[in-house]
């Protein structure tokens, strides 16, 4: 049994695709989303919800790159969240775009699909970081991004993810430094909303 094996129907599943969840005792299990699904399904009392399965679809950045998206349905009580994640590997597992969308209708999840696609493609169109001189540097003067979890420093600082690339602290930090004296606005968005 790997990591990734859930533990309801013994489907080894890929790493985005898998659920760890707290039981009443406090250990935890490791589910596929179809199996979480059928679970929450039945506690929360939520008919006719049949698990939906998406194929990955490609769609391109504001470069013409090209990106491919896994999706993860889940249902939480009567919303059903939609996430898609591009997929990295090795080390950078924690670099790639993601982007997730609520719904408040479960049944409706072709509906949600729709709505989750044009909020990644009104993302992937816009580029907020740009090479130059070897260099990475801010395009304009907006910087949209996600917190990330980062191993070499154990938690204690973060990397963020920019334009589905993964920077150290620090890079982010340097390349800041272009705008030394210049003020800023932080402000933090939950990952379903828009940024
Ligand atoms: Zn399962």
């Amino acid at each position: 049994m790997t990591a990734n094996t859930c533990v309801r129907c013994g489907a080894v599943t890929p790493p985005h695709d898998v659920i760890s969840v707290a039981s009443a005792d406090g250990a935890f299990r490791v589910l596929c989303s179809r199996c979480f699904n059928i679970e929450m399904a039945h506690l929360a009392d939520v008919r006719a919800f049949e698990h939906p399965e998406f194929t990955p679809v490609r769609l391109p950045d504001g470069d013409g790159v090209v990106h491919e998206f896994h999706f993860r349905s889940l249902l939480f009580g009567d919303q059903l969240s939609l996430e898609a994640f591009e997929l990295a590997s090795g080390d950078e597992d924690c670099a790639g775009f993601h982007f997730q969308l609520l719904g408040d209708r479960p049944s409706e999840p072709f509906e949600l699909l729709g709505d989750l696609v044009q909020k990644m493609k009104r993302a992937l169109a816009v580029t907020h970081l740009v090479e130059r001189a070897g260099r990475l540097e801010i395009a304009e003067t907006t910087v949209r991004g996600r917190i990330e979890w980062d191993d070499n420093e154990n938690g204690r600082l973060p990397c963020v993810v920019v334009d589905g690339r993964r920077v150290d602290w620090a890079d982010f930090g340097a390349i800041l430094m272009a705008f030394e004296g210049w003020r800023f606005r932080l402000e933090l968005v939950d990952p379903g909303d828009e940024t």
